[in-house]
């Protein structure tokens, strides 16, 4: 491996491999991605990665509208020889309370302000999308039909082979075990196949980057949250948008091959590094989505699987230098929407970085917030 490099990123999942395709492309050159394992290995390649333009803040609005025209042109814009596999199939997210209805209307008012076409239903408009919806006690939904998913591994694998055609250096099974300063400076990068010289780091690494800060003197206020998913067997197409439903904690779609991939959010999840599947998993999930989609509840479930959210206290990301580590950069604390929101994220860090003029102020995601409690509390978080 080598030893010296102009920018380190840390970590291999969406954000690691698109802010180095966005810092290559704008012709920053020696640039290396270290993963501990392989690449998509943590949050990414266990997601749902569904795509949502239906937020209740300015800022995740406007990343994930972005985001949502860089998903249209990725294989073209990344010459991907596979398929990111990005369906707009929308996304249905129900309200079954009144205060969860009232907020709801909050957040299209934003989503309008900025061009995202969503629409306000009522039960009947929502049943007709999804037949199998419970609209016994629903009071509205919102729907946009240009929010999808997309096939995070692909996403994933289209940013490594556009970032590699430009030189970037991509290092598997390289864990970083510490980070040295100097005089407040960020000087190297240690790892367990040697160290690496640079004065330019990226914290991408996501449920880990607390620890990663922690290396370099820093305290982020991130903590890693357990979440569970599963996948049941493929049948016959019925449901074209994710459906959502915060009341009930639940998001449920159905991929392009036929098969659901669910979860429910544990507000009683602790706060620490637990990937185990549990059986209340299972036996909640059962409860939540059979509630809000009653025809499923025959399906056989085929795998469960759990992964990390990176939460930080406002559901917003940190795109920040670390005040005593200069050179040191986080992209991290996505509560549960990184993968969306990746694309335009790695464009306005790159912009930042290099000192190009970006397309929205990233001093919005600064960690300044915390200290003066300016938060951006996201209230469409599951
Ligand atoms: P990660 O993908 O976690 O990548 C960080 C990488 O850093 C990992 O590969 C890890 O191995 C590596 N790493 C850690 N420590 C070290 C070290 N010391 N040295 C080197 N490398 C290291 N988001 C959406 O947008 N839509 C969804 O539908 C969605 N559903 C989700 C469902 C579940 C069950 C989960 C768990 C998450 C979901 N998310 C979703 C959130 C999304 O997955 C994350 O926000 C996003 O993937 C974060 O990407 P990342 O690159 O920052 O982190």
């Amino acid at each position: 491996m080598q030893n010296i490099a102009n920018v380190v990123i840390i970590g291999g999942g969406i954000i690691g491999c698109s802010v180095a395709y966005e810092l290559a492309v704008r012709g920053v050159k020696d640039i290396v991605v270290l993963e501990k394992q392989y690449l998509s290995s943590g949050a990414t390649g266990r997601c749902g990665a569904g795509v949502r333009q239906q937020w209740g803040t300015e800022t995740n609005a406007i990343l994930a509208r972005d985001s949502v025209k860089r998903f249209e042109g990725m294989n073209e814009e990344l010459e991907y020889d596979m398929d990111i596999e990005f369906k707009q199939g929308g996304y249905l997210m129900v309200s079954y309370t009144q205060n969860e209805w009232n907020q709801y209307k909050k957040n299209v008012a934003i989503q309008h302000r900025l061009g995202i076409p969503t629409k306000m239903i009522t039960p009947l408009e929502a049943q007709e999308i999804v037949p199998h919806l419970n609209i016994n006690g629903l009071i509205g939904a919102t729907f946009c039909q240009t929010d999808g998913h997309a096939n995070p591994f692909h996403v994933v694998d289209a940013y490594y082979k556009a970032a590699s055609r430009l030189g970037v250096k991509f290092e598997t099974y390289t864990s970083v075990t510490g980070i040295r300063r100097e005089k407040g400076r960020v000087t190297s990068v240690q790892t367990t196949k040697g160290d690496i010289a640079t004065s330019l780091v990226i914290n991408a690494c996501g449920y880990a980057a607390g620890t990663i800060c922690e290396m370099a003197g820093f305290e982020l206020p991130l903590y890693p949250q357990r979440h569970q998913a599963l996948v049941t067997e493929p049948v016959e197409p019925c449901q074209g948008p994710m459906v959502i439903s915060l009341h009930h904690r639940l998001y449920c779609q159905q991929t392009p091959h036929g098969s659901f991939i669910m979860g429910v959010g544990d507000p009683n999840e602790p706060k620490d590094f637990n990937i185990n599947s549990s059986w209340e998993f299972l036996e909640d999930v059962a409860r939540q989505a059979t509630t809000v989609l009653p025809l499923l509840k025959n399906l056989r479930v085929v795998r469960q699987w759990s992964g990390l959210y990176d939460m930080s206290p406002d559901a917003n990301p940190i795109l920040d230098e670390i005040p005593d580590a200069k050179g040191m950069w986080v992209a991290a604390g996505f509560s549960g929407h990184g993968f969306m929101v990746g694309p335009q994220t790695a464009v306005l860090l790159a912009q930042k970085i290099l000192g190009q003029e970006s397309f929205m102020p990233i001093e919005r995601f600064g960690l300044d917030r915390f200290r003066t409690g300016e938060l951006l509390r996201e209230p469409a978080v599951v």
